[in-house]
């Protein structure tokens, strides 16, 4: 999912530079997140790092762009593709695959 920006937002500048995609933006009054850029920081960080800082939790996640996390890993590929060629970048989504635990006996 992308996330989003409320009103809530005091224009602390603090989350724009934390951003591995340069997804935030100031807008017209807040600051403001692309979120044909946002990947929920994943490819980048285990955790939006936007959220992390933000001291007033001003940034939910957008209702209006839901996105598995294999869609933000594509977004991610997309984006850096772009940018550079890959290279750890095309091992696959970090999903967490269910190990098979060996039953034994
Ligand atoms: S979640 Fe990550 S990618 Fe999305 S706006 Fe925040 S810092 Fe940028
Ligand atoms: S960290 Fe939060 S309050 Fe500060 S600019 Fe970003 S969204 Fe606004």
């Amino acid at each position: 999912m992308a996330l989003m920006i409320t009103d809530e937002c005091i224009n602390c500048d603090v989350c724009e530079p934390e951003c591995p995609n340069q997804a935030i933006y100031m807008g017209v009054e807040i600051y403001e997140i692309d979120p044909d850029k946002c990947t929920e920081c994943v490819g980048h960080f285990d955790e939006p790092q936007c959220m992390q800082v933000c001291p007033v939790d001003c940034i939910p996640v957008n209702p209006a762009h839901v996105e598995t996390r294999e869609t933000l890993w594509q977004k991610y590929q997309r984006l850096t593709k772009s940018g550079q060629s890959l290279s750890a970048a095309d091992e696959g989504p970090p999903l967490g695959t269910p190990s098979a635990a060996p039953t034994a006996g």
